[in-house]
């Protein structure tokens, strides 16, 4: 991330500095923001002071008001990202994704700081996740060690927990570009990328106090553009009026949980060996794939995988959502308890 490029600047957002963009979805962009009211004096030295005062940095989801009207009115063609990702975004689902999150408050999930509006633009000021995008990490390691794989999706996972079982929330879009790392993780450069990440080398790399797990630090849950409240927190029933509810929503909400722990399986195979359980080029092909559940331990990626980490996954990708492991059943599992590599001794 080592653009010069000029930040913009957006009418209703003058009480923040853009320092840096951090990503983009099809209707917004997210930045790297400097809170002027607050933080003044470090405005100039956004990363050393993120690094001191974490909470006072946020990032701001810069959300297009009027992209959303164009494509609510049909001409879906002039947006080439609406196509790959289409998603109703009217105001009432900006202010559900808002609602979802101001009611959360986990360390597996973005926090939101604040929310505004202006004529064209919703503003969503929330923590800054300076590491980015597990995606990219991905991608730079090439696939994780089984320890460094269950540091993360643990992380993930507890988070998933919390949204299921404590706020009745699903969140429907977990995937590597919704997961993000709160540092930049710390990945020695001594381990060439087309190798196994070596957790025992971690700390060969810069030590950065208070980051858990050796240099990979915390992974929080992002996104909740596609969220959904399906589970009443305080009577723990079914959303709506229970005695008017056909069998098939009840069902439906019972089991809507589930589709996180499909999404759950598939992040933890691509962690695992650095490619995802279903692709193919044909969108028709991946479907069908998809629909029966057909993937498979692709030899020699998976050949020194672990029998229960791939137990585990078998769990995850099961097509019948009755039989998939709810986020109990995954956090009880043998491979999710294992200990970690003993430290290697001091030389
Ligand atoms: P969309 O709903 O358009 O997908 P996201 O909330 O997923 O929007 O944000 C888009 C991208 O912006 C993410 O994939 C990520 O790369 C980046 N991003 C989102 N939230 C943050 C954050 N709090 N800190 C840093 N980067 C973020
Ligand atoms: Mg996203």
């Amino acid at each position: 991330r080592e653009q010069k490029e000029q930040m913009p600047t957006y009418k209703g957002l003058e009480n923040f500095k853009i320092v840096e963009k951090m990503g983009d979805g099809a209707f917004s962009n997210v930045y790297h923001a400097v809170d002027l009211t607050t933080n003044k004096k470090v405005a100039g030295k956004p990363t050393l002071s993120a690094s001191l005062c974490p909470s006072h940095i946020p990032s701001v989801k810069v959300v297009r008001k009027f992209e959303l009207n164009a494509s609510q009115e049909g001409d879906k063609h002039l947006n080439p990202k609406f196509k790959k990702k289409p998603r109703v975004t009217e105001r009432a689902n900006i202010l559900k994704e808002v609602q979802i999150m101001r009611g959360t408050n986990h360390p597996s999930v973005v926090k939101l700081i604040s929310f505004s509006e202006s004529e064209e633009h919703y503003f969503l000021v929330l923590e800054l996740m300076e590491g980015g995008e597990l995606f990219h990490q991905i991608v730079k390691l090439t696939y994780f060690s089984e320890n460094l794989s269950r540091h993360v999706i643990l992380q993930v996972a507890n988070g998933i927990r919390y949204l299921h079982e404590e706020r009745g929330v699903v969140h429907r879009d977990i995937k590597p570009e919704n997961l993000l790392f709160e540092r930049i993780p710390i990945i020695p450069s001594k381990v060439p990328v087309h190798r196994p990440y070596d957790e025992e080398k971690e700390d060969e790399g810069e030590f950065i106090p208070g980051v858990g797990g050796g240099g990979i630090g915390r992974v929080k849950i992002a996104d909740f553009g596609l969220s959904k409240v399906v589970w009443n927190e305080e009577t723990m029933t079914p959303c709506g009026t229970v005695g008017y509810t056909a069998p098939e929503i009840v069902k439906d909400e019972r089991y809507s949980k589930s589709v996180d722990m499909w999404a759950l399986g598939c992040v933890l195979y691509t962690l695992l060996c650095g490619f995802p359980p279903f692709y193919d080029e044909s969108i028709n092909v991946l479907t069908e794939k998809v629909a029966r559940g057909y993937y498979t331990f692709l030899s020699p990626w998976w050949d020194d995988i672990s029998s229960s980490a791939k137990d585990l996954i078998q769990h995850l990708l099961c097509v019948d959502p009755a039989q998939r492991y709810t986020i109990d059943e995954f956090l009880a599992h043998p491979w999710c308890n294992a200990a970690p590599a003993p430290a290697p001794p001091p030389t």
